[in-house]
């Protein structure tokens, strides 16, 4: 579960987050949209504060990151990220980039450690390029291998911050199916994307985000299908 209450976030004069309050509870999957600069990333780094908000809360699994006393790390262990650009160690091989952060960070075993790799390069359909380097693959393979990395970790929660928007259009569909596969098997997700397909299809939530404020936030069949608010129906326009 994360609960999000009155986040406010400024970069020097510059206010990008101007109070988003909001929560997924646990299983579901919420879908951020909204234009260009209007604060989405921003709010996805803020929830395993990549970024330090300037007021507000953010608990996750019952653990208020914004308490200064809490342990940011223990927290963070537990929140999976997968970003736009895969950040894959290019010169490590796929297995090693999904052990290393297993090894150093949660201390397993070699042994588990691999066996944990192979489940999650097999859930996302790359068990065959256990050997490859990044560079060898296509980017929706890097990226599906960047999924199996973040899921070793077990986490309990999974960011997504436009995990297709750098891919080829005929690649797109893998990295979407495997996210998809893994909202049915029950994992809490919040997706920023401009994949209305799988934002209609996939979302329990779908949240409107204009001028780092919340516009609109409710089921897909509602925000997309049906949006209340000129602001959504001007953006789904240019998008749709
Ligand atoms: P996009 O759809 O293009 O990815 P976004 O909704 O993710 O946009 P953000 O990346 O959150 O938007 O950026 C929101 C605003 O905050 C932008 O004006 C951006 O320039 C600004 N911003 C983001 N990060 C920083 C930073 N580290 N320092 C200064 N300004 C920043
Ligand atoms: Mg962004």
């Amino acid at each position: 579960t994360v609960e999000i209450r009155n986040l406010h976030k400024s970069f020097g004069k510059l206010e990008v987050l101007k109070g988003i309050d909001f929560t997924v509870e646990s299983g579901q999957v919420v879908c951020v949209i909204g234009p260009s600069g209007s604060g989405k990333s921003t709010l996805l780094r803020c929830v395993n504060l990549l970024e330090q908000p300037t007021s507000g809360t953010v608990v996750v699994d019952g653990v208020d990151l914004t308490d200064p006393d809490a342990d940011i790390d223990a927290a963070r262990r537990h929140i999976g990220m997968v970003f736009q650009q895969f950040n894959l160690f290019p010169h490590l091989t796929v297995r090693r980039n999904v052990t290393i952060a297993q090894e150093r960070v949660l201390k397993r075993s070699k042994g588990e450690c691999d066996r944990v790799a192979r489940e999650n390069l097999e859930k996302v359909g790359l068990i065959d390029k256990i050997d490859a380097y990044p560079p060898q693959l296509s980017g929706g393979q890097q990226q599906r291998v960047a999924i199996a990395r973040a899921l070793a970790m077990n986490p309990s929660l999974m960011l997504f911050d436009e995990p297709t928007s750098a891919l080829d259009p005929e690649l797109v569909g893998d990295v979407l199916s495997v996210m998809r596969k893994l909202a049915e098997d029950g994992m809490t997700m919040l997706v920023v994307t401009h994949e209305m397909g799988f934002a209609r299809e996939v979302a329990d939530r779908v949240v409107f985000m204009d001028g780092g404020v919340i516009v609109e936030d409710g089921p897909p069949e509602q925000v997309i299908a049906d949006p209340q608010h000129e602001r959504t129906r001007e953006f789904l326009s240019r998008v749709l």
